[in-house]
């Protein structure tokens, strides 16, 4: 497929991410917006009101359903929630589309559905497209080999008051970096709450903490602690563009790619 001509499809159109990305897009001459999808009728509505109140030329299509898009778009990028996004998949095997997965917060059986249809279509799922993280996940490979022996691990993520799900996609990623090198199972092995006696910490637990306030971003410190010294691996994601800039690279780069359950790290080549 020739990049150049990429149609991009955005759901989630009128949230924070879906609204940014479209942006982007419209500034772009190597990929064009073809579908803005929105949540109901009257997401639609609210959406032409929007584009009608800033003068904007409007050269894509606004709708609340896929049904009869198919010939409009190549790739759905899809930042919306679960069951919405669990559609979304649905509609990309039917119709052999290309899908980038931004949402987050998915349960163990809807994972299973994704890498199942990823046998059938190429797919970027990615808890956190931004550039910086991904490498974070890399050097946590390191950290993790040398310092997990005699070290307490926390995790602790910072988001605004609006993200509904917890911890992070990208706690979560981190969690099953770290994990997965420790030889570990996370769901035996991590502390979600500490209220009352809790006792004294255990050895070989991943801790988890969640901020929710304000406005906040996207924030994720990794913590190393033991008794001669603490290492802590910090990103802050100082905007959403942060995230938009990964998820144009990660557009241009899967066309080209055979089936399968792809992440930013084969984007990057940072494997
Ligand atoms: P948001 O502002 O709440 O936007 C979500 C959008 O999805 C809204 O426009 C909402 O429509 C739409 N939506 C909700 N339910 C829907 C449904 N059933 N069908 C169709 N559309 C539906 O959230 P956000 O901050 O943009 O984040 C969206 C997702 O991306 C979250 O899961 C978040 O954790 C994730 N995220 C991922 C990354 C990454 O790098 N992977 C970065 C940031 C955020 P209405 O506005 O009409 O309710």
């Amino acid at each position: 497929m020739n990049n150049q001509n990429l149609k991009i499809a955005v759901t989630g159109a009128l949230g924070r991410m879906g609204s940014l990305l479209i942006k982007e897009i419209l500034k772009k001459k190597n990929i064009i917006l073809s579908l803005a999808i929105v949540k109901n009728k009257s997401s639609v509505l609210h959406f032409r009101k929007q584009l009608c109140i800033k003068n904007k030329n409007v050269n894509f299509i606004i709708c609340d359903s896929l049904k009869h898009q198919n010939k409009k778009f190549d790739i759905l990028i899809d930042f919306s929630q679960p069951s919405a996004s669990m559609k979304y998949l649905e509609y990309c095997v039917q119709h052999n589309k290309h899908l980038i997965i931004g949402t987050t917060g998915f349960n163990t059986i809807e994972n299973e559905t994704i890498k199942l249809a990823s046998k059938k279509i190429s797919i970027i799922q990615s808890s956190n497209f931004s550039i910086g993280i991904n490498l974070i996940f890399n050097l946590l490979k390191d950290v993790t080999s040398i310092m997990s022996n005699n070290s307490d691990i926390e995790i602790i993520e910072s988001h605004h008051r609006n993200k509904v799900d917890a911890p992070s996609g990208t706690a979560i990623e981190m969690g099953k970096i770290i994990s997965k090198i420790m030889k570990i199972e996370l769901d035996n092995n991590s502390i979600y709450h500490r209220v009352g006696n809790v006792g004294v910490r255990p050895n070989k637990k991943i801790g988890f903490s969640s901020i929710r306030a304000g406005n906040i971003i996207g924030e994720h410190t990794v913590m190393f602690a033991n008794n001669d010294e603490e290492v802590l691996i910090t990103h802050k994601a100082i905007n959403r563009l942060s995230f938009i800039k990964g998820v144009i690279k990660a557009a241009l780069w899967l066309p080209s790619q055979k089936n399968g359950l792809f992440n930013m790290k084969h984007v990057l080549n940072i494997q």
